[in-house]
């Protein structure tokens, strides 16, 4: 957190030295409370039940705001990737993880307790593999990168996908998601399937927000959402299962604000807010 509020006073000097500055909205991993800016817990961090924006606000005397990363990154391609085309709009990043967000009527959803769309975590697979959060066959434990590399580890273990094993010389660790695309697209037909089957996955989960929310678009971004073809598959099991009334008027589109969406929902949140006080 010194390390937070050092970098803005450095950028503050650097940039607008003789303005003052406005607010300053930050995006974190959940789950939160947006209202209160208080962290319930960010294992990546070690975080627990962190005052992030009292202790911000404090340190900078400036307005400060904390919302979920991948709410903000919802926000963004909202109200700048897609400039407010879309007034129901579903984000879902694909990445080692997989977040979403969800705006309606030009807001962020938060649901009751601010943990709303957390849709990497719908289950799938009742039994499936363990995901991060717990539970068995979560979308993130069978479509995320982490999940690719993990099968495809488990693969090579096993003596299949001879190419990309020897290409790591063994090593297990060195697999990850952007080795086995990389092989799948120089058309290794093991790595194919395995990055075929986790897009049927993914597929499987958007079909299912089809049906739940019936959004105008789906936003789909990340690191591996650029993967050739990743969105014509996800279009196709949509098409499959998802009722087809409520598809129709559907569009399944890439992220267009890539790794900025995130900032440029918090610049988006920085406005609503301050209009909201004036
Ligand atoms: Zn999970």
């Amino acid at each position: 957190m010194d390390r937070m509020v050092s970098m803005i006073r450095d950028l503050m000097q650097e940039h607008t030295p003789d303005q003052k500055l406005g607010a300053v909205v930050v995006g974190a991993p959940g789950p939160l409370d947006s209202e209160t800016g208080l962290i319930y817990e960010a294992p990546n961090l070690k975080w627990k039940q962190v005052p992030l924006r009292e202790v911000l606000q404090e340190a900078l005397q400036v307005p400060v705001w904390v919302d979920n990363d991948a709410n903000l990154a919802a926000l963004g391609e909202y109200t700048y990737g897609y400039p407010l085309e879309f007034e129901v709009l579903l984000y879902l990043t694909v990445s080692t993880g997989i977040g979403g967000g969800i705006i309606t009527n030009g807001e962020i959803y938060r649901g009751i307790d601010g943990g709303a769309g957390e849709f990497g975590h719908m289950t799938i697979l009742p039994r499936g593999p363990v995901c991060g959060c717990g539970n068995y066959g979560c979308l993130e434990a069978l479509a995320s990168g982490t999940a690719i590399a993990r099968v495809a580890r488990e693969e090579v273990s096993q003596g299949h996908l001879r190419a990309l094993g020897e290409s790591v010389k063994g090593r297990l660790a060195d697999i990850d998601a952007r080795l086995v695309a990389e092989f799948a697209a120089k058309g290794d037909p093991e790595a194919a399937r395995i990055m075929e089957e986790a897009m049927g996955y993914l597929g499987i989960g958007v079909a299912n927000l089809v049906n739940l929310f019936n959004p105008r678009a789906i936003v789909i971004g990340g690191g591996l959402s650029g993967y050739p073809g990743l969105l014509d598959r996800v279009r196709q099991v949509v098409k499959d299962r998802a009722y087809s009334s409520l598809s129709r008027n559907l569009k399944i589109l890439p992220a267009r604000l890539g790794n900025k969406a995130g900032l440029m929902g918090c610049r988006a949140l920085a406005e609503i807010k301050l209009k909201s006080q004036n």
